[in-house]
């Protein structure tokens, strides 16, 4: 009963602190009173808690909000249950971090620096903690050169095939490596090389399935911006919560 009681309670409490993240750090880069995700102006706490329709733009709270809660609860359950890497609370923070990221790149395609700073904050001292200052180190330098390595090639291919539909589109951003550096912090080496594997194997799979859903549809577009963020931290997720220790 207990378990339930706490899933539920720091499920939505976590659930709570990523759309509120969410919604106020692409347009305010830093926590600030409650805004519209849409219009981005000020809603009153009353409004902003009870989930009501903005006063200016008429946006309705999204389904976003919905599906990181049931995910907050969900994955709040698991790190109770399974045998994971790290304790509660530091997972509960982790996730966090990990929510923030991954709600933002695939409603904005962007991994904000601000939250790159943090969470590598976070992310540097659970590293040191769990597997010492040298694999945490070496961790974000591999982390950091495989990536930005991706990126140099994702440029190429694009210059290649001189399919950029508009001048500033890049296959991965510079956010991607930011990411993938801290990623690299949390996890150590070599563990972030098996991330790394584990978050290309996804986006191929999810690449995949969006080719044959445009083949049967009949309608297709090579210019497609597929967020990698969710990948590269899919990849961090499943190494520290669904491996066995
Ligand atoms: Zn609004």
């Amino acid at each position: 009963m207990l378990l339930y009681l706490k899933s539920i309670f720091f499920g939505l409490l976590g659930a709570l602190l990523v759309n509120y993240l969410a919604d106020c750090l692409p347009h305010k880069r830093r926590p600030s009173m409650p805004i519209c995700n849409h219009c981005g102006k000020r809603l009153s706490i009353v409004r902003y808690l009870a989930l009501r329709q903005c006063g200016h733009c008429g946006q309705r709270r999204r389904l976003r909000y919905g599906l990181v809660a049931l995910g907050g609860v969900g994955l709040v359950y698991w790190i109770q249950v399974y045998p994971v890497r790290l304790d509660f609370w530091l997972s509960w923070l982790v996730l966090v971090v990990f929510g923030v990221i991954t709600v933002i790149d695939i409603e904005y395609r962007v991994v904000l620096f601000e939250t790159v700073i943090a969470g590598g904050v976070v992310f540097l001292a659970i590293g040191v903690a769990r597997h010492g200052v040298l694999s945490t180190l070496l961790g974000g330098s591999v982390g950091f050169l495989s990536m930005f390595g991706l990126y140099w090639l994702g440029k190429l291919l694009l210059k290649v095939r001189k399919r950029a539909s508009s001048p500033g589109e890049e296959a991965l951003g510079f956010g991607d490596v930011n990411l993938f550096t801290i990623l690299g912090l949390l996890l150590g080496m070599p563990a972030v090389l098996v991330a790394l594997w584990i978050a290309i194997a996804a986006a191929g799979v999810f690449s995949g399935g969006v080719v044959v859903r445009m083949w049967l549809s009949r309608n297709y577009r090579t210019d497609m911006a597929i967020p990698y963020a969710p990948f590269l931290i899919f990849g961090a997720f499943a190494l520290l919560y669904l491996v066995r220790p």
